[in-house]
Parts: structure tokens; sequence; C-alpha cells
């Protein structure tokens, strides 16, 4: 080999030692950040653990919150707030009916028509809108305006097919989904808002006297026979279904539960007289809070740069609104600690820019390259490129905390059953008998919400978990989707407590 051959080989064996050396150094740097990668899963993966236990001490401490709500105003983070409704649709209500469903996402316009036997609504028209963002935050006049020209547009269009309008006042059911404290079926003031509304002059309002002024300033002759929370349609509309209907849970935008309660045990009201003896309880159980709850540093972030710090612990673990955000926050600490995502996305910077369905999809996603995630990552964060492994991530990060909301929701539920005697620990809750000494009763819980009826991981978890926490009981226990039963069961409410008479006689 000559003098020139050789030095050419020496430099191409030094040129190959140095990419060697890249190529190893890379590795090293890469393993080393996959592990901080691991570490942030591993770490997120054992805050929001949800093992039976927890679970069970999460059920205890909600039926403790239930009986604190229930002995004292403001003696619980769970209102407990009295509703007046004290019967439920018997399936007898007959005639037509209206309702309003104002709550989340969405607002909502129906009409039934109603045959008088249990389960025969006739005819059901519902209208859904989007409730324009900017009308969230902006003074309740225009809401209710906008409302009101809806409404009216929608009778209108509803009765110029079917038969001469009645001559009745027509009726109608108000399902307004956030904390109102009533002092009447149809009387009731707005405590504070929850899911991003923010309209500063309604807080401390009569809701009622709202909605009349804007149906007065239509034109449109309705007259609102009650305020109820959609939690309170969605327990009607179940009970008008399946007479064993104790309780009701949301679980969309938002979160919350209603169940009857004994009116002796609403301790805090003493004297309280109903026709049957119960009343329906709304519990705000998105306020439930408990030490119990398995938290995480992006659920403390969440919360104290949200709205209304403090408030709504709960919620913001389990309801849709919040769920992308959790897993939002976890892949922008990954993209901060590692290049695993490329160069930090400002996208990821941006609160609820990855929304719920958004994550089920990712979660969700069979195909063998991932390619929804892959999707959704570019279109929605901006970050492309990324590798099989990485997607696998995001998938698990996902599945973790989707996991623990349904779980957490079951445990809610589970709550509930206890504290009505129907979780098989003895009447009450108070424990103590055998559970197979226990004659279990069927208990039907009624259920909707856009995060449990479309999210079909969501609600595997939570009845997996609602199995695991009370064994066999559970084959006693139905959840019962009742769609659109927040609206329905307003109208239904509305018959159930109408002024007029079959015939169309006033009664009131
Ligand atoms: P609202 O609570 O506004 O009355 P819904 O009960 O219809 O409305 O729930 C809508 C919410 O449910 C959405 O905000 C979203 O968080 C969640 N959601 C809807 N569809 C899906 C889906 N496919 N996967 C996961 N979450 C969903
Ligand atoms: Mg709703």
């Amino acid at each position: 080999m000559g003098k020139v051959a050789a030095g050419v080989a020496v430099g191409v064996a030094v040129a190959a030692c140095a990419v060697a050396g890249v190529v190893v150094g890379r590795r090293v740097g890469s393993r080393r950040k996959w592990k901080r990668v691991v570490r942030v899963l591993e770490e997120l993966e054992e805050a929001c653990e949800t093992p039976v236990g927890r679970l069970r001490q999460v059920v205890d401490a909600m039926a403790v919150e239930m009986h604190a709500g229930l002995a004292s105003e403001g003696g619980s983070k769970l209102k407990m707030l009295l509703t007046f409704v004290d019967h439920l649709p018997t399936g007898s209500e007959i005639g037509t009916y209206y309702a309003l469903d104002l709550g989340g996402t969405n607002f909502r316009v129906l009409r039934i028509q109603l045959g008088g036997r249990r389960s025969s609504i006739l005819s059901q028209d519902v209208e859904r809108q989007p409730i324009p963002q900017h009308l969230m935050t902006s003074t309740s006049e225009d809401l209710f305006d906008f409302i009101a020209s809806t409404l009216k547009q929608f009778v209108e269009k509803e009765e110029s097919g079917s038969e001469p309008s009645p001559v009745r006042t027509r009726e109608l059911g108000f399902t307004f989904s956030f904390p109102v404290k009533q002092s009447s079926l149809r009387s009731g003031i707005l405590i504070k808002w929850t899911k991003g509304f923010a309209i500063e002059d309604m807080v401390g309002k009569e809701v009622v006297e709202l909605l009349e002024a804007a149906l007065v300033r239509s034109g449109l002759d309705m007259r609102v026979a009650l305020l109820v929370n959609d939690t309170v349609g969605t327990l009607a509309l179940g009970r008008y279904h399946d007479a064993d209907t104790v309780a009701a849970v949301i679980i969309g935008t938002g979160t919350n539960a209603c169940y009857l309660e004994r009116a002796d045990a609403i301790i805090k009201c003493q004297g309280l007289l109903t026709t049957s003896g119960y009343m329906v309880v709304n519990m705000e159980w998105g306020n439930f809070w408990s030490s119990h709850l398995p938290r995480t540093s992006y659920d403390i972030d969440l919360d104290s740069e949200s709205p209304n710090p403090n408030d709504q612990g709960f919620e913001k673990m389990i309801s849709g609104m919040y769920l992308g955000d959790i897993v939002r926050r976890v892949i922008l600490r990954i993209s901060l600690e590692s290049d695993i995502f490329g160069p930090v996305s400002s996208r990821l910077s941006i609160p609820f820019i990855l929304q719920t369905p958004l994550l089920a999809a990712m979660h969700e996603d069979d195909s063998p390259e991932l390619k929804e995630v892959a999707k959704i990552l570019k279109e929605t964060l901006e970050i492309s490129e990324v590798s099989l492994k990485v997607r696998k991530l995001v998938v698990r990060i996902c599945d973790v905390v989707t996991c623990r909301a349904a779980r957490l929701a079951a445990a809610g539920i589970v709550g509930i059953l206890k504290k009505i005697g129907r979780d098989g620990s003895g009447a009450g809750g108070t424990g103590g008998r055998n559970r197979s000494d226990v004659k279990m009763k069927r208990t039907v819980v009624a259920i909707e919400g856009g995060l449990y009826t479309s999210y079909t991981m969501f609600r595997k978890y939570l009845h997996e978990a609602l199995n695991e926490i009370l064994g066999d009981v559970a084959q006693h226990v139905i959840l019962q989707v009742t769609e659109d039963g927040s609206g329905i069961g307003g109208a239904l409410l509305a018959a159930s407590y109408s002024s007029y008479s079959v015939d169309g006689v006033k009664l009131l």
C-alpha cells in the first residue's frame, strides 16, 4: 500500500470511529431521554393508581360527605341541594310538553307528546345547537334572548305541521345544569357558574325570572312549569321507563348526580314535608373532595390555572371538559424534558386544545401503525414524525387518565348506593351485616352524558370498577342510559307537575 493510500485508509478509519462515536453517544443520549420519559410515565401511573381498596375509601368518603351535606348548610363540599321534586313521572302523564336543556356544550329544545302509559312517548322532537362561545361570557339578557328566539323558532316550526295549536298555554320544563339554590319547584338562584360559563350579572339571580322575561320579549306564550337540574331530568326519564330507578348520573362536559332521598334524612331542612316522604337531592358531586382521591401535579396545575380554583375537584378529574387537558399537560411535560416529540410545539401550551373526543380517538385507535394518533398529534398539536414507540406512549397516557376518571366515577356511584343502602353492606350504609344476608333489590341508575355514552373505553373501565367494588351485588345494579334524558325528563316533570288536568282544564 503506498503512502497516499495508507493515509486515506487511516483517514477513513478515523472518520468511521468518529461516526460510530456519535451514534453511540446519541444512543446513550436517547436511552437516557427514554429513561426520563419512562420516569414521567411511571410517576403518572403511580399517582393515578386506583386499586379497589382506594376506591372503597372514596366510596366511604362520598357517603360520609353526603350525610354531612344533608346535616347542615355548608356542612360539606357536597351541597346536597333540595330540588322540591317529590314525585317522579309514573307513566300516567299525557299531552304535549316542552323542555329547554341548557348546561354545557350543547343547548337543546324539545317537545314530547305523552300517551298516558309507562314508556309511551308518542313523539319526540329534539333540536341541538352549540352555544355560541361569546354568549357563555356575555350578559344574561343576551344568553336568554338567544335561547328564547331559538325556542320560538322551534315551536313555530314544530306546530306548523301538526294539529291546530292548543288553546292552553304551553308548558315547559327548564333543565339548567348549574348549581342553583332552589326555594320551590319554579324558583331558584344561580349559586355559581361551572363548565366555562361566566356571566357575572347572573350569579345570585332568579333563573326562571330571567327566562320568562326573555319569553315575554320574544312574544312566545309559554309557562315555565319548573326548574330542574339535568341530573333530575335524567332521573325522571329513567323512572318513566323503569320504576326501580333511584339515582341519576351525568358524565359529559361536567359531572353530577342526584338521587331520591327520604325527606326525614334531610336534616338541614327540619320538618320538610313532602307528599311522598321523599325528595330528589341534587348532590353537585363535581365539587366532591377527599384526601383519598389520587391527585397528580397535572391536576394541581389544571386547577390553579382554571377560572374556579379549589372548586369542582372531582369534576376536574373525571369529566369531558378536563380529561383532554390533563393529557395535554403530560405530553407537554415530556416534551420539555426530552426531544421524543421533536422541538417543543407551541400548541402544547394552549389550554384545552386537546379535547376529550380527540383523546378518545387516540386511545381507541386500533390501527397497527396508530395512524389516528399520528394524525391528531400532527393536526392538533403540530407534532409530526413521531415513532410508533412514541405513539404507543401517547396511547398509554390517554389510558391512564381515562381509567382513573372512569374508576372514580364508579366509586362515586357506589357511594350513593351505600348512602341509600343499596350497596349490599346493610341499610343506610351502616354496615355490619354480611353481604350475603342482605336481600338485594334491583337498583337502576340512569346515566347520560357524552363521555359515558360515546367513549367505549371509559364505559368499560367504569363497569369493571363497579364490578370490583360491588362484587356479587353488581348483578343487582343496572346502569341505564337515558338518551337526552336531561331534557326529555324536564318535559316529563313539566307534565307530572302540570297545572292542567288531562282534558286541558286548569287546576291551579
Ligand atoms: P353536555 O354535558 O354539554 O350536556 P353531553 O352530555 O353531550 O353534553 O357531553 C358532551 C361531552 O362529552 C363533550 O364535551 C365531551 O367532553 C364528551 N364527549 C362527547 N363525545 C365524546 C367521545 N366520542 N369521546 C369522549 N368524550 C366525548
Ligand atoms: Mg347535558
